[in-house]
């Protein structure tokens, strides 16, 4: 059992416009235990609809469509249905009535071409538009449902809650509970992530897991549909658990992706507090830690310092270190950390000075070598990255912040060297 969506309009395909009424039917569609197979974007062209409609109607057990349905030369939604179904089109009079009633209510003369917006396939009924004038359509016809829907996405988004969805249920389509979880971890790539995980993320597998990567943070999704919530999460947690149990540590917490929502969980849990020493990031970890809200009694405060002499003087790094192994150094890097630790009295100190380009890469230092400094309980330690001296300066910042935030996580949980 599918579902097929033609998306129907001229500037869908010129580029003119998003079709965001399929990414939003598409969800609900999901939502109600229905997939979407097929989407399609089609011109305001009557052959090419006709072709759609014949083939959706041949192949899907639900066709959805948006547009085309108002009173203009170009609205040819109607028309197309009823020629792939080979009937005629009728005039259906609840409908002419509610178009006349809604131009009365605006005290409008009704202008004559709009009564084609009663016109229906024969054999199918309307889906009355609760804000708009376009009715919409309702037929079975090959071996689908067809709902036509408006195309503008106050009005579709109004008739398919209100008319479209207990339709579906009617004739036993949807009415299924989806539930949707996500998984996220770093520190791994998203083939070695797939490649630990075949299982998991096999074609077909039930309940469905999926892997996405944003920012190098790979998720797990997975989907698990049951007759009501409770069936649903029963279905999946056999799946959760195989995946914390594989990835362990890697995993730095569900839904929203963030990292810097781990760390500061860990320092309340602990009950302990971080500065921050950022060269290359120039406050981009300050700036993730402040973004969460509940921050303040773990995180009292950064320092960006870029330049040497700031490394020296806010930070006591001793000049001739910087002078002997470079500011982009282990060295240097484990010094900031302890420097910023002192700094603040806090309970950690985290550092990051780094190539970030695209100028300054050296052989020995190039373009997106970074180094990492945690300096926690009686030790201090690094990490040396390398990002990639082909990744722009954004990402090596953004990517920067992001280990260093997962170098304090895995140090907090006493998972560093
Ligand atoms: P129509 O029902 O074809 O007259 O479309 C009415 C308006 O809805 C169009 O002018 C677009 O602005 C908008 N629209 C149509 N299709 C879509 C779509 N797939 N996604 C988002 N907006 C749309
Ligand atoms: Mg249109």
């Amino acid at each position: 059992m599918h579902a097929e969506l033609l998306m129907i309009g001229s500037e869908l395909i010129s580029g003119a416009k998003l079709d965001t009424n399929g990414q939003w039917l598409c969800d609900r569609l999901a939502a109600q235990g229905i997939p979407v197979r097929f989407s399609t974007l089609l011109g305001d062209t009557l052959d090419d609809n006709v072709a759609a409609f014949a083939l959706a109607i041949s192949r899907s057990d639900l066709v959805v469509t948006s547009g085309g349905l108002g009173p203009t030369q170009d609205d040819l939604t109607r028309d197309a249905l009823a020629k792939a179904a080979g009937v005629g089109l009728v005039q259906d009079d609840r409908a002419l009535a509610m178009i006349e009633a809604l131009f009365a209510r605006r005290d409008r003369e009704m202008p004559d071409r709009n009564r084609i917006q009663a016109l229906i396939p024969e054999g199918s009924s309307i889906l009355p538009n609760p804000i708009g004038t376009a009715p919409g359509i309702w037929m079975k016809t090959g071996i689908a449902h067809v709902a036509c829907l408006p195309g503008v996405p106050r009005e579709l988004k109004a008739m398919f809650d209100e008319e479209l969805v207990p339709r579906l249920r009617a004739v036993g389509l949807g009415g299924r509970v989806i539930v949707n979880r996500v998984i996220n971890l770093f520190g791994l790539g998203e083939s070695e992530v797939e490649a630990q995980a075949p299982d998991l993320t096999a074609r077909g597998r039930v309940p469905e897991v999926g892997i996405t990567a944003s920012d190098a943070t790979i998720s797990f999704r997975i989907r698990a549909e049951g007759v009501d919530e409770a069936d649903a999460l029963a279905a999946m947690q056999p799946t959760i658990d195989a995946i914390y149990e594989r990835f362990g540590d890697l995993i730095v917490g569900e839904g929203t992706d963030d990292v810097a929502e781990a760390v500061i969980a860990l320092l309340h849990d602990r009950n302990k507090t971080i500065a921050v020493a950022e060269s290359c990031t120039g406050g981009l970890i300050a700036h993730r830690l402040t973004r969460i809200p509940g921050v303040g009694p773990v995180f009292p405060g950064g320092i960006v310092s870029y330049a040497n002499e700031a490394k020296t003087d806010l930070l006591d790094v001793p000049a001739d270190l910087i002078d002997s192994v470079g500011a982009v150094s282990a060295e240097v890097a484990e010094a900031m950390a302890v420097g910023v630790r002192r700094r603040f009295g806090t309970d950690v100190g985290l550092s990051v000075t780094g190539v970030a380009g695209p100028t300054g890469g050296s052989p020995d230092k190039p373009i997106g070598l970074v180094h990492l400094g945690l300096s926690l309980d009686d030790h201090t330690t690094h990490r040396r990255l390398s990002l990639g001296s082909e990744q722009p300066r954004p990402v090596i910042q953004s990517r920067s912040a992001k280990h260093a935030l997962n170098f304090a996580r895995l140090g907090l949980l006493g998972k560093t060297p």
